[in-house]
């Protein structure tokens, strides 16, 4: 089990910190202002800005190390990285934000460190894009049985990149069928609504061996939203997982020391984000929030140290072979 001491990497010596933040023991390692966000959304997923427009607004706070992670995409990361070519000291890290399922929870993993040209990579993240717009268009239909009309062009149009449930809330929304988005969620599209279609995904474990298998580092997003975490935990972690985030202010922030007592337990990188979509609702929390913590910025040293030894296996070929894609090979029974 690999070790990390984490008081090496604690805001303490961190001379780009702020002088008015409060002591270590408050921010529990993290850094405040945030200097690292690594889970932001852009158009190429559900965010609703564009790479360009995200880059310029990170660029305005306290934030010099941000990752772009879009669910199922890279096609944000090029114009994200000529984007930050025009302020110095500002770094993206190519990542991607991968939702998965095992027995009855939803585990969201991130990988950062893309080589977005590795083998397999694009054909993996395109089976899962054409996952997601069959079981778009099937929502679309479930709608039309209930009454409700939307052009599926439009959400497409809508969506620019990989499609979800939001933009098909955000049609819903513009044809006049609901108040806003929440509400298309709350009476249609939410896991209990009647117009749900749910689309196959791959377990946490398939999704972990994905990052591997093309040099990515594999953590655990919010993992406050997974249900039986400790088991999710355990069978993650034997199967290599690299971090955790422990910095997710919109998941709430009060029990950050705990969660870096269990990423430390199980060796793994602390890591976090605001997992941001420019949603615009009042309680959305914005990147470089200077009252927010962010993860440290050695951190951001150990998930590339981590990436670098995948990357190092993958050409050794000894890194995991990609993984069927909707198969859960070697998955834990969901019982
Ligand atoms: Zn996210």
């Amino acid at each position: 089990m690999r070790t990390v001491d984490y008081t090496k990497t604690g805001n303490t010596d961190n001379t780009l910190s702020s002088s008015t933040q409060n002591g270590p023991e408050d921010v529990a390692g993290g850094v405040r202002p945030p200097i690292v966000d690594l889970h932001l959304h852009t158009t190429a997923s559900d965010g609703q800005l564009s790479p360009t427009e995200l880059i310029e607004l990170v660029a305005e706070t306290s934030l010099r190390i941000v990752a772009i992670t879009d669910h199922d995409s890279t096609e944000g990361i090029g114009e994200a990285q000529a984007a930050a070519e025009r302020h110095p000291g500002l770094t993206v890290i190519p990542g991607i934000e991968l939702g998965t399922e095992v027995g009855d929870t939803e585990v969201h993993l991130i990988g950062h460190f893309a080589d977005t040209d590795a083998p397999g990579l694009q054909e993996y993240l395109a089976h899962l894009r054409d996952g997601r717009v069959e079981a778009a268009r099937g929502t679309v239909e479930r709608l039309r049985e209930h009454g409700i009309n939307i052009d599926w062009e439009r959400v497409l149009e809508i969506a620019g990149g990989a499609v979800g449930r939001p933009h098909i809330a955000r049609a819903m929304a513009e044809a006049g069928y609901v108040e806003n988005a929440q509400d298309a969620f709350r009476r249609y599209l939410g896991s209990n609504g009647i117009a749900r279609v749910k689309r196959p995904k791959p377990t946490p474990v398939d999704g972990v061996r994905f990052f591997h298998s093309v040099g990515m580092t594999a953590t655990l997003a919010h993992p406050q939203t997974v249900k039986g975490l400790a088991r999710v935990l355990g069978f993650l972690v034997d199967e290599g997982l690299d971090g955790i985030e422990v910095f997710a202010p919109k998941y709430g922030t009060n029990d950050r020391a705990r969660r870096l007592e269990v990423a430390a337990r199980n060796g793994l990188i602390a890591v976090g984000g605001t997992d941001y979509h420019a949603w615009g609702s009042a309680d959305e929390i914005v990147p470089g929030d200077p009252n927010t913590v962010g993860p440290p910025p050695g951190a951001v040293d150990d998930l590339r140290a981590a990436a670098d030894r995948w990357k190092a296996a993958r050409k050794s070929a000894n890194a995991p072979v990609i993984p069927e894609i909707f198969g859960g090979r070697g998955a834990p029974d969901s019982g």
